[in-house]
């Protein structure tokens, strides 16, 4: 037996590169049972995998132990990403001419394959103590079963990670850690081995509401609930065609992403800076300028956001993006170049730039 399996497992996961590590059990917690209806409601919007289905027509993601009933454990592991550079609510507020892309996206290595490549060692490592001591029966089943996800998982992350004491999920609906703030990527380990849970963080979120306030889209709709229809995230990410008009001029200068409601968060106030080498900013997307953007082609494109999150988005909803901040940005030096985009080959970019150009002959 190894009764100190859980400490073992943070060890590993400390040495390989993970600055938190906890272990939560598989349970249908509270948290899930508003998933059904907040997907019954389409506040997921276009998101369509997440409300992929079992056989039995339900949500794959509001049960664990429906789609993988083999799993007892769920280790959560998170990195910190933050880097020294200035939040987007100081960033800016100074350059009219440049957009924001979320600093989860600025890392020179997709975070999807930095943090898979860390759970893997955990898992090899679990595997070798194992079988070094034929204690393969620990699992259910006499079988080990381990299977680890980066986002694509039919998990909420969030809410295993709060049972696994990571963190809280902040009104913002994010995990918040109270030493390193919500900077964090998370991954998980499904596992048939029963380990010994740890305890859910105590919410510190209090009588704040900063994230909500700060919203600019009032996608917050109430404490720890997201309209994504109305998130800046969604929007510049996941929404293919046209926004809709009556949310454009909320958008700011967002072309990927939206960092607003983490930016305020008065614990990520003093967010330490990684000490993880891939997620150092690539220079270029740091407030990158917006025309460069709006006129990038496929093969700059491809070249410049090449294993970047960034691609999730497309060419042409970046450009859109970058149109509409052009249209945010109050700044007229960018009349000439929208009018030639008003002509663009991408009738979605080619609308947004008429739409641009007229929110910006408005201003004074
Ligand atoms: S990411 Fe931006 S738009 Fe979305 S909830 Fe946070 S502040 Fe609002
Ligand atoms: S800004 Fe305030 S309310 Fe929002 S997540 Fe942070 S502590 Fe919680």
């Amino acid at each position: 037996m190894f009764p100190d399996l859980p400490t073992r497992i943070k060890r590993c996961a400390r040495d390989t590169g993970f600055d938190l590590c906890g272990i939560a059990p598989v349970r249908d917690f509270g948290e899930l049972r508003v998933f059904p209806p907040w997907i019954a409601h389409g506040k997921h919007g276009e998101m369509k995998y997440m409300q992929a289905r079992d056989e039995t027509g339900e949500l794959k993601r509001a049960s664990l132990a429906r789609v993988a009933p083999w799993a007892r454990s769920v280790v959560v592991c998170a990195i910190n990403y933050n880097t020294a550079h200035p939040y987007s609510t100081q960033a800016q507020t100074q350059e009219t001419s440049r957009g924001w892309i979320s600093r989860y996206a600025w890392s020179r290595e997709d975070y999807h394959d930095a943090v898979m490549r860390r759970l893997q060692k955990i898992e090899d490592e679990l595997r070798r103590l194992l079988d070094a001591t034929g204690n393969r029966p620990l699992a259910t089943g006499n079988c080990l079963q381990l299977r680890s996800y980066v986002d694509t998982g039919p998990l909420i992350e969030r809410v295993y990670a709060k049972y696994a004491g990571i963190g809280w999920i902040g009104k913002n609906t994010c995990i918040i850690n109270q030493q390193l703030g919500s900077w964090l990527f998370l991954g998980v380990i499904l596992t048939s081995l029963e380990l010994t849970a740890g305890l859910p963080a105590p919410d510190r979120c209090g009588t704040c509401t900063r994230c909500i306030t700060a919203c600019p889209t009032r996608a917050i709709v109430a404490p720890g609930k997201l309209d994504a229809r109305l998130c800046i995230s969604y929007l510049t990410i996941e929404k293919r065609g046209e926004i809709p008009n009556e949310l454009r001029s909320g958008m700011g200068r967002h072309v990927f992403g939206c960092d607003i409601c983490q930016d305020v968060c008065p614990w990520n106030r003093k967010a330490p800076a990684t000490s993880a080498a891939e997620f150092e900013p690539r220079e270029v997307l740091v407030n990158p300028a917006l025309d460069w953007l709006a006129e990038m082609r496929q093969e700059e494109f491809r070249v410049v956001f090449r294993g970047s999150p960034v691609q999730r988005a497309k060419l042409s909803g970046l450009r859109r993006n970058a149109v509409i901040a052009m249209g945010n940005s109050g700044d007229k030096k960018f009349v000439p170049t929208l009018k030639k985009l008003c002509e663009d080959s991408d009738p979605v970019v080619a609308e947004h730039a008429r739409w641009a150009l007229a929110r910006l002959s408005q201003e004074s």
